[in-house]
C-alpha cells in the first residue's frame, strides 16, 4: 500500500490527515524496515516538537488496522515495531536479537486456508509470523561450558525447523489467524 492509498481510506472513514500523521506515515513507509515508535518519535520531534509517544502509537495502529504496516513483538525488547506493508509478505522473528527477516513467499495453503474459515468471514489480508533464533544467536548462547572428559567442544544447538532446543526456551510459532494473501514477496 501507498501512502496516499492509506490516506484515502481514512478520508473514506471521517479521518483528517493531520501534517503529524502524514509525518509518521511517511518515515515509516521510507524507513525500508521495522521502527519502533521510540525511533520515529526521535526522527520527527524536531521538526514535530508537539508529537507525543502516544500519538505516534496512536497513528502506527490505524496503520496496523488499514494493513498499512505489520507490527512485530519480542517479549525481550521493550517496545514494538512496526514495518510498512507495499506488499504483502511475512517474516520470521528472532527472539534473541530481534532480527526480522522477510520470507520470500507465502507458507500458508490458501485453499485450504480458506476452508478453515468460518461460513461468511472476508478475508483482507493474513499475517504469518514466525519466532525463534538467528544462527548468530544460538551461536552465542550455545557457547559450551569448558569441554569436559573428551567429550567434543562443538555442541550443536542447531533448531530443527519448528522445534527449539532446550537451551534457548521457547520458541513459539505465532501464526495469527488465517486469512487470504492477495500475493506476493517483497524483500525489504
Ligand atoms: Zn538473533
Ligand atoms: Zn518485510
Ligand atoms: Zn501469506
Amino acid at each position: 500500500m501507498t501512502p496516499e492509498h492509506l490516506y484515502r481510506l481514512w478520508r473514506q472513514e471521517g479521518g483528517r490527515i493531520t501534517p503529524q500523521r502524514r509525518a509518521v506515515v511517511e518515515t515509516l513507509a521510507a524507513a525500508g524496515g521495522p521502527r519502533s515508535a521510540p525511533e520515529l518519535l526521535e526522527t520527527l520531534q524536531s521538526a514535530y516538537p508537539d508529537l507525543s509517544a502516544d500519538t505516534v502509537y496512536r497513528i502506527l495502529d490505524s496503520c496496523v488496522r488499514s494493513g498499512a504496516a505489520e507490527v512485530f513483538h519480542v517479549p525481550t525488547r521493550r517496545a514494538d515495531r512496526y514495518e510498512w506493508v507495499d506488499r504483502p509478505h511475512h517474516h520470521c522473528v528472532c527472539l534473541g536479537c530481534g532480527k526480522v527477516t522477510c520470507l520470500p513467499s507465502c507458507p500458508v495453503d490458501q485453499e485450504r486456508e480458506q476452508r478453515l474459515l468460518p461460513a461468511g468471514f472476508r478475508t483482507v489480508r493474513h499475517e504469518y509470523q514466525i519466532f525463534g533464533y538467528c544462527g548468530e544467536c544460538q551461536t552465542m548462547t550455545a557457547a559450551p561450558p569448558a569441554p569436559a572428559d573428551g567429550e567434543p567442544a562443538d555442541v550443536s544447538h542447531t533448531v530443527p525447523v519448528g522445534g527449539s532446543p532446550t537451551a534457548l526456551a521457547d520458541t513459539s510459532p505465532v501464526a495469527p489467524g488465517p486469512k487470504a494473501d492477495t500475493a506476493g514477496v517483497k524483500s525489504c
